[in-house]
């Protein structure tokens, strides 16, 4: 079996493994990153394309929580993990939020202030900006609506970069971990090894001393390698990490409290053309009801409203046909429902579970409600049920009727945002890692992704994640 080396193995390329190779490589360390991804460019494919999905996700995207009912998910799964084909929306992490995780949860040093400078090397490092030029026509309608009801909105920053083109039009550049830190990380020294999958670290005593990994060649068979090491940053992201630290045997508090920021969309008419696909995703947020609910505009193409649109393939088509007139929205909670991760004995896959909580069928009814009476007062003229056979409202007095629409029996949830299988902190009857990250019971195991959130953030979480992973590895090197 062929033998590697390094200082540091990263395990996991996404925003928490990309940031703790390069700081690590920075401080003169001989780092090396495995992806079990591909290593492929941001614009290898199209946004929102099934090339993307397949290229880019787990399983193609096709992956559930199984509960009542059962939550579909998605994970990112190639160099650079999610940040390649995540809508890159930027959301600094609430205050309330920071200081709640800092008390419940008796992590060190944590809050508001302690984060601020992290989370200003972020953006400063990566680079967030908000559109030079107008939203798309579904987000005006949004924040009219919004302004109608009295409710704050508010444009999102993105982690992209806009540039200006001969003609006066725009080109917008996502700022993926495969574009900024993980060049830097290898620029710093170091490597980078792809299509490989740590299947589990082997431990001696307190340690872990390395790591059984397989390569995929191009043929698609697979070579197994071991990878020896003095330190180990595990970032394969809150499913996986927990998955490969069960596998190795430290199970104490991991994958036990999983979160996730359930979801639910409705399609909107309007009279109007509000569906114009060239303008990309949608950057206007409701900002009244968070961090329990948040209200967005989707990306609306064609082929994403057929999936939004219930009915028979002829009624969808027939919908479709004036498709320019028809906008995805979505309700996303703040989740506090609870989801296990454990490793399926045989073919070492993920079981993953989730038990939705019952206020987020409350809250997301209520976002239905919120958002359909904002669409109306924005003009709309039909807003579709979210469930079939249902008749669609066709005026703001039939809202109502969405409040109470949702139950374990009948809904589809979606979620992006997953967490806290590993959670940080002190308090040792939740916490699976301390304050830092660095593994309860194993002297040189660190877990430093989306994991580490104590609970969802109730915001997109990517930024917080980065600030975390900063602020974990610049404590570690300076013990
Ligand atoms: C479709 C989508 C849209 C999103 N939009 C936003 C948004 O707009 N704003 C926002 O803030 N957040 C967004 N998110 C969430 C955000 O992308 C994630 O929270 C973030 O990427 C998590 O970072 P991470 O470091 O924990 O891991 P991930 O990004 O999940 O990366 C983990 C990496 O580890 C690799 N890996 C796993 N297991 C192994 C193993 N055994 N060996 C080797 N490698 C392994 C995986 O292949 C993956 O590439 C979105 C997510 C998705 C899926």
């Amino acid at each position: 079996m062929r033998r590697l080396h390094c200082e540091v193995l990263v395990v996991g390329s996404g925003p928490g493994g990309s940031t703790s190779a390069w700081m690590y490589a920075e401080s003169g360390k001989d780092v090396m990153l495995v992806e079990e991804g591909r290593n492929l460019a941001v614009n290898s494919s199209e946004d929102h394309s099934l090339q993307q999905m397949d290229e880019k996700w787990r399983s193609g995207g096709v992956t559930a929580a199984l509960g009542s009912p059962k939550v579909t998910y998605i994970e990112g799964k190639c160099v650079g993990g999610a940040s390649e084909s995540n809508a890159g929306l930027y959301h600094p992490p609430l205050s309330d939020g920071l200081e709640a995780w800092a008390r419940d949860f008796q992590i060190a040093d944590f809050g508001a202030d302690e984060l601020a400078p992290h989370l200003a090397a972020v953006v400063q490092e990566i680079g967030v900006s908000k559109r030079p030029f107008a939203y798309s026509p579904a987000s005006q309608a949004l924040a009219c609506g919004s302004e109608a009801m009295g409710w704050k909105w508010t444009e999102i920053e993105r982690f992209w970069r806009y540039s200006q083109r001969d003609d006066g039009g725009w080109d917008g550049h996502r700022r993926s971990m495969s574009e900024t830190l993980i060049p830097k990380a290898i620029a710093a020294g170091c490597r980078l090894q792809s299509d490989t999958r740590v299947d589990r670290l082997l431990r001696r005593g307190g340690r872990a001393v390395g790591a059984i990994a397989f390569v995929r060649r191009e043929d698609g068979s697979e070579e197994k390698i071991q990878i020896d090491f003095e330190r180990v940053v595990v970032c394969a992201g809150a499913v996986q990490t927990p998955r490969l630290l069960r596998k190795s045997g430290w199970i104490h508090n991991i994958g036990n409290s999983l979160t996730m920021n359930p979801m639910v969309r409705i399609v909107a008419r309007f009279p109007e053309r509000v569906n114009v696909p060239s303008f990309g995703v949608p950057v206007v947020q409701i900002e009244e009801f968070k961090p329990t609910m948040t209200i967005g505009c989707s990306y609306s193409a064609p082929p994403h409203l057929a999936m939004w649109l219930e009915g028979a393939a002829d009624d969808v088509r027939r919908k479709l046909e004036d498709w320019h007139n028809l906008a995805v929205f979505y309700v996303k909670v703040c989740g506090r429902g609870r989801g296990s991760v454990r490793t399926m004995p045989i073919f070492g896959d993920s079981l993953v579970r989730y038990k939705t909580h019952a206020d987020d069928f409350a809250h997301l009814g209520e976002g239905l409600f919120r958002l359909a009476s904002a669409l109306f007062a924005a003009g709309a003229t039909e807003v579709h049920s979210p469930l079939p056979g249902m008749p669609h409202l066709k005026e703001s007095s039939q809202a109502e009727r969405l409040r109470r629409i949702l139950t374990p029996q009948n809904s589809s949830l979606s979620a992006i945002h997953l967490h806290s299988t590993v959670p940080m902190g002190e308090n040792p009857d939740v916490c699976a890692a301390d304050s830092h990250g660095r593994l309860f019971g194993a002297e040189n195991v660190t877990v430093n992704d989306s994991s580490l959130l104590p609970t969802s953030p109730g915001v997109n979480p990517q930024g917080t994640i980065l600030a975390i992973a900063r602020r974990n590895i610049l404590r570690i090197l300076d013990a």
